[in-house]
């Protein structure tokens, strides 16, 4: 059995800890490798290494930094195919998602390529008689990022392009459950020209968190994940002095107004609850027709459209939909289906009973797409986040009752209304309480040069991620006012300078 390593310092380096955890192929439930957990002594090695190599880098010109960047780039263009393939075999998604989510990363690498432009800085000439002052934001030093399954290429690029282009040294600890991306990832950094230890890799789990949010060199730290490790991590960090952007879970509502264009609104739905089997923090889990009319003509349109799902492996490229990431996750998701019904939901379809009958993939962990309807705000499936393939639909009466529903609810990381009436878009997207909104988009994700980002449970910090949040979250402002000694007044002064 093969094990995946760590990066340190422009090299696979194998692991010393003598701890490793078995990584699965959702699709078929085999496992034919492992994934090395770092021990703290290592994870200190790979910081060791970053901070060597900080001085060097941020004192590279920033157009040289992005140049590499660029170059990174155009490697990741020509070899999409091979990252998504690693991808899919260790999450499970479907080939084109998995493109998909390369295609986002490298837009924020595309992004990250302008920051010589974004770091420029302001200069204002005689702020006082033959007195010039300038702003600049500088790099923080070795920062980190803990990133999770789900998006095991995109996410860490949310971070580290942005990073790197403003001159940190990186550390990323990806997901133990799907750790061979960012190997890839790593190699194709070093082949772009990335000096050694300016993009380190350590595997591991909480002992090499922990690590991380113990050790002083390290300055900063972003994190995404599900909210009560997002809040750990923001509550250790912090305590120990470090910048911290935790990102958490999700519930996401899609309000579905009487005048909305149903079929729009149907079609939305089914990609943005079953894609990737629902294990997207910008997954809609609850739908929220307005009038009971509306739930029943959308309820009768979903069943025949999540009936038809093609349920597969990414290594067929017509399946629409993958299975889940582990068996534990897949029972947990059966969980919840089996506690909504007990506390009253009526189960429209029910995915408990797909069953995989492709030769090879009997023993991966598919389920089919779920509907539960007359779901309710005290039920488990509509409190917490199921991140699975399963649909809850809330009645709501009026647009006032779904606005309500939703500031109701502890996560607010996305959410849309499918309408056509300007005033109640316009209202929705001033008034709603929610990071990210959609105007009849159901998933709406910024790009990357917007900032990526929920509100409330769904976040703990203070900035989004990528855009010019993130060039403010990997940088630190300094000003400096300079005066020349050329015909100035120099004798003295013991009041505070004013200009006079
Ligand atoms: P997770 O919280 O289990 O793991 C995330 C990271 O934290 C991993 O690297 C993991 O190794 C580490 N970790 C896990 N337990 C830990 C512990 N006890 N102490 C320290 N570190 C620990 O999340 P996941 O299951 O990998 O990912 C799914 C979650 O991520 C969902 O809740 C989803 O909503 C969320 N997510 C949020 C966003 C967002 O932008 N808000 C994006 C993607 C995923």
């Amino acid at each position: 059995m093969s094990e995946i390593a760590h990066y340190i310092n422009g090299t696979r380096v194998a692991s010393t800890s003598g701890r490793s955890q078995n990584v699965f192929n959702p699709a078929t439930g085999d496992t034919d490798k492992k994934v090395a957990l770092a021990s703290t002594a290592e994870v200190d090695a790979a910081v060791a290494a970053a901070k060597a190599a900080w001085p060097a880098w941020s004192k590279t010109p920033p157009l040289r930094r992005a140049r590499i960047l660029d170059r990174f780039k155009t490697i990741l263009w020509e070899r999409a195919d091979q990252l998504a393939e690693a991808i899919s075999a260790e999450h499970g998604k479907t080939h084109d998602d998995a493109l998909g989510e390369v295609t986002r990363g490298l837009e924020v690498v595309e992004f990250a390529t302008g920051a010589p432009h974004l770091l420029k800085g302001d200069f204002t000439e005689n702020v006082g008689t033959g007195v010039d002052s300038h702003s600049v934001r500088q790099a923080l030093g070795v920062v980190a990022g803990i990133t999770p399954f789900n998006f095991p290429c995109m996410v860490p690029m949310w971070m580290f392009p942005v990073a790197l282009a403003c001159g940190n040294t990186f550390i990323l600890k990806p997901s133990e459950r799907d750790p061979s991306p960012s190997l890839l990832i790593a190699e194709w950094l070093t082949e772009a020209g990335l000096p050694d230890g300016v993009f380190n890799v350590v595997q591991g789990d909480k002992e090499a968190v922990d690590a991380l949010l113990h050790n002083r060199d390290v300055k900063a730290i972003s994190f995404v994940g599900s909210t009560p490790i997002a809040q750990y991590i923001y509550t250790t960090g912090t305590a120990n002095g470090k910048r911290v952007q935790a990102l958490g879970g999700a519930k996401n509502h899609m309000v579905i107004m009487p005048d909305a264009d149903l079929d729009m609104a149907v079609n939305a739905l089914m990609g943005a609850a079953f894609g990737s089997a629902g294990e997207r923090c910008m997954a809609i889990s609850v739908a929220v027709p307005v009038t009971d009319a509306v739930a029943d003509a959308l309820v009768a349109k979903l069943v025949p459209q999540i009936d038809a799902l093609k349920i597969g492996p990414a290594a067929d490229r017509a399946s629409e939909m993958g299975p889940l990431v582990t068996r534990q996750h897949l029972d947990k998701v059966h969980g919840y289906i089996d506690a909504g019904e007990k506390e009253g939901a009526k189960v429209v379809v029910d995915g408990r009973t797909f069953r995989q009958d492709k030769q090879g993939y009997e023993n991966g962990y598919y389920i089919g797409g779920t509907l539960l309807d007359h779901v309710t705000p005290d039920m488990s499936v509509y409190r917490d986040e199921i991140f699975g393939p399963v649909l809850s639909v809330v009645r709501r009466n009026s647009y006032q009752d779904a606005v309500d529903l939703i500031h109701s609810h502890e996560y607010a990381n996305g959410t849309a209304v499918f309408t056509r009436d300007g005033d109640v878009a316009r209202a929705f997207s001033q008034d709603i309480e929610v990071g990210m909104v959609g105007i009849n988009v159901p998933i709406p994700v910024p790009m990357a040069f917007h900032s990526f980002g929920g509100w409330k449970a769904s976040i703990f910090g203070d900035h989004h991620m990528h855009g010019m949040e993130g060039i403010r979250f990997y940088t630190r402002l300094k000003t400096t006012t300079t005066r020349w000694p050329s015909g100035q007044r120099t004798d003295p002064e013991f009041t505070m300078p004013t200009l006079g």
